[in-house]
């Protein structure tokens, strides 16, 4: 069933460097006050799993470009009644559903599902369990690029839950594509991955990590993907990786500090450095309306780019 001609945005892998080059642009033109286009398709919002920020960003995004948006209430769907997300998807498909944004805690639920579904469904990777999130690492490359700050040459500080994370897994891809001069991830021992990719660099400590670093993203304890008895105490966790205005002071005077969100302030980031001047959470919720309509027009438009 599964048409080679669909376009679906499923992981960094579908994007080609032109690709991530015209989408990092087009959403900084975007957020500039460029045109969108004008995509006369439907898509449904179909999250397993709790989200504010992707959700209603992808939900702003596609009717700034003019699309219907259908929230599927999972606990009020046929999902709820055994109905298999294959046949989810067919039935949005003979509806006239355009695309699927997907949310699911499923590590590779989304890539599966892109193997099954009806010719001209287009899936969106909003999120599948420690997987990926494609749409979010594209929005800090964006965030950075609509600050003026280019990742070349950059060193890149990634600390916290590396191994539940899929922005880590998207962020360390794509970071490794972008000409940065040294990865570093960071973080307890029980939150590292078994491997990691090619030539990033482990840091022993939070503070090993910042001195010097140009850009640092900070991340939640994915306490979804853990046992609670390997829930930390979120005051020691503080104590050893949550960034504090001091450790500003080890890295590059003009450093920025992303987090995805949700934020656990006093957890992974205190409050005066979320709030602080350097950083560039709420750019990055900001950025993400615009990121997620580069996306939509890049699987819709006319005039994408093949
Ligand atoms: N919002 C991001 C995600 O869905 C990060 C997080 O939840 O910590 O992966």
């Amino acid at each position: 069933m599964a048409d080679p001609g669909t376009r679906h945005f499923l992981d960094l892998d579908v994007l080609s460097d032109r690709d991530l080059d015209w989408l990092s642009a087009r959403a900084c033109e975007l957020a500039r006050g460029a045109a969108p286009a004008s995509v006369p398709a439907t898509v449904v919002n179909l999250f397993f799993e709790p989200s504010t920020r992707t959700r209603v960003s992808f939900e702003l995004a596609a009717r700034g470009l003019g699309m219907t948006v259908v929230n599927v209430e999972l606990d009020r769907s046929s999902s709820s009644k055994g109905e298999s997300l294959e046949d989810t998807a067919a039935t949005l498909a003979a509806m006239g559903v355009a695309a699927i944004i997907l949310r699911h805690p499923e590590t590779g639920r989304c890539h599966q599902l892109a193997r099954a579904v009806p010719a001209g469904l287009s899936l969106l990777n909003a999120g599948d369990g420690a997987g990926h999130h494609p749409s979010q690492a594209l929005l800090d490359l964006a965030t950075l690029m609509d600050a003026g700050i280019d990742l070349k040459g950059q060193t890149v500080a990634i600390v916290g839950d590396i191994r539940h994370s899929r922005v880590a897994r998207s962020d360390l891809a794509l970071f490794g594509r972008s000409g940065v001069a040294e990865l570093r991830v960071a973080g307890p021992d029980s939150m590292l991955p078994d491997r990691l990719p090619a030539g990033v660099v482990r840091a022993d400590s939070l503070d090993s990590a910042v001195r010097g670093a140009g850009v640092i993203v900070m991340l939640r304890v994915q306490h979804e993907r853990m046992d609670r008895q390997a829930w930390p105490d979120p005051a020691s966790y503080h104590r050893q990786w949550g960034l504090q205005p001091q450790h500003l002071a080890l890295a590059d005077p003009d450093c920025r500090v992303l987090h995805p969100g949700p934020i656990n302030r006093g957890m992974e980031i205190s409050g005066a450095v979320a709030d602080g001047p350097r950083s560039l959470i709420l750019d990055q919720v900001r950025m993400g309306v615009h990121t997620r309509m580069a996306i939509f027009e890049w699987l819709f438009s006319d005039g994408r780019l093949s």
